[in-house]
Formats: structure tokens, sequence, C-alpha cells
């Protein structure tokens, strides 16, 4: 592996993985991102956690061609279950998988982040529940970004400790609080796209029968749609 072969949004991971850290990558199919990390010097030494045997021999096989196996240690476990306290891990990375996923991921495993200095993770979807996590832990966002591969549009998601709880409301936990202020093209094109979506599973809603849970879901969306129009009034003024 090397730096033309390690995706544009990995790229982006490693960029807030702060310098010195200790990292453990948390399902890490290849094992791509720690052996970079290594490679280029930001992190000491990295655990690589996977829960799949594939992947999991995936990651050995690939740190063993690297040559890093006496700075990275390959586990097959379920989240932060990878993580052991004599690791001294100081960053969490979670990268590619759904935002809910993620946000449980941190739930069980919470007793295993002390020490943990950083969390840096990309949720292919609803990165609304990691905001969410991250209010109800004391954990805050210290920065967030996003990025438009291979036309697929992925956030960012940065967050450190926090000594207290730190709220976010309806529009930041939605779009992001980093997010929502700078505002650009992909952050726009990527609400475009959802608002499209969601006005079509609205008007499929609306011709079904109504139930309890499809009228529930409908309420959810029509208020995602309401705060939508309102970040992107003065753009479309
Ligand atoms: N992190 C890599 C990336 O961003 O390219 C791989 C992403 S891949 C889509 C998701 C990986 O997470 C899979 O290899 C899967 O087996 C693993 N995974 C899913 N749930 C997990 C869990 N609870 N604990 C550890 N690994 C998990």
């Amino acid at each position: 592996m090397n730096a033309q072969q390690l995706s544009q949004r990995l790229m982006k991971v490693a960029e807030y993985v702060q310098q010195g850290a200790v990292v453990a990558d948390i399902g890490s199919d290849h094992a791509y991102l720690p052996c970079h990390l290594v490679h280029i010097g930001t992190a000491s030494r990295a655990v690589a956690g996977e829960i799949v045997k594939g992947p999991y021999e995936s990651a050995r096989k690939q740190v063993h061609e690297e040559g890093l196996n006496d700075k990275i240690v390959v586990r097959l476990a379920p989240g932060l279950e990878a993580v052991e306290p004599e690791d001294g891990v100081t960053a969490v990375t979670i990268a590619g998988m759904g935002g809910t996923l993620i946000a449980s991921i941190l739930a069980e495993g919470n007793h295993r982040l002390d020490g943990v200095e950083r969390l840096i993770l990309q949720p292919n979807i609803h990165a609304q529940a990691i905001r969410q996590w991250a209010v109800d832990n004391d954990w805050h966002i210290v920065a967030e970004d996003i990025l438009k591969e291979k036309d697929k549009i992925y956030e960012i998601i940065v967050l450190e400790p926090s000594p207290h709880r730190v709220e976010l409301d309806a529009k930041q936990l939605l779009f992001g609080p980093f997010l929502l202020k700078s505002r650009g093209e992909t952050f726009k094109e990527k609400w475009q796209r959802e608002s499209t979506q969601w006005k079509a599973i609205a008007e499929r809603m609306d011709k079904a029968e109504e139930t309890p849970d499809i009228r529930t879901k409908k309420e959810q969306l029509l208020q995602k749609i309401a705060l939508m129009e309102e970040v992107f009034k003065d753009e479309n003024s």
C-alpha cells in the first residue's frame, strides 16, 4: 500500500490524528489507515481491531507485508474490546460505517476510552447519532470536515473529552456545528441530495396507508425538511 492507494477519505481521517498518538483503528479491514499513520510517523504504535475473520486476516497480512508487526497489533474483537489498558491508546479512529453503529461501538466500549484524547469518526450516514452520543457522554466536537470521493459524500467528526456537557441544538445535531458555519459546496450538495430523497419518501408516505409507525416517521421527516429549509432559506431567496 502507498499514499496513492489510500482513499482520500482515509487520508482526510489521518490528517486529524494528533502527532505522536497511539491509535486504535476499529473496523480496520486491511489495516490501511494504521499502516499509513505509522509509516508517515504520525502514530508511534497502533491497534487494528476487526470483528470479522476475513478482514482481520487481511489486516494481519497487510501489517506483516509492510513490516510493521512490531508497531501494529491486530486483534479479532468487537468494537473497543480490541483495546487493552496497557496499549495506552490516545486516539481512536472509526471509519466507513454508519453513524448509528459507530455510536453503539462508543457506547458499549465507553469504559475503554480512559486516556483517549481524541476520536476521529467518519460515518457514511447518520452522523447525527454520533453528535448525540458526544453530547450525552461529555465529548465535544473540535472539528468537522466533509469531502466527496467517487461521487459519495463523507463527513468526518473529531471529538475530544469535555469537562462538562456541551449542548447542540437540533440544527447543529443534524448538520454539524462546524459544517453549518462553513457551508461549503460539498455540504450544500449533500443536503440538496438528502432533501430530494426526503421529499420522495414523504410523497410515497402520503400515498401509503397511515399507520402509527408511518405517521411518526413522516413527522420526523417533515421536521428535517423544515430544518433544512430554514438553514438554506438565505441561499434560496
Ligand atoms: N475502516 C475501513 C475503511 O474505512 O475503509 C473499513 C470500513 S469497512 C466498510 C467496515 C469494517 O468494520 C468491516 O471490515 C467490518 O467487519 C468492521 N466492523 C463492523 N462492525 C464492527 C465492530 N463492531 N467491531 C469491529 N469491527 C467492525
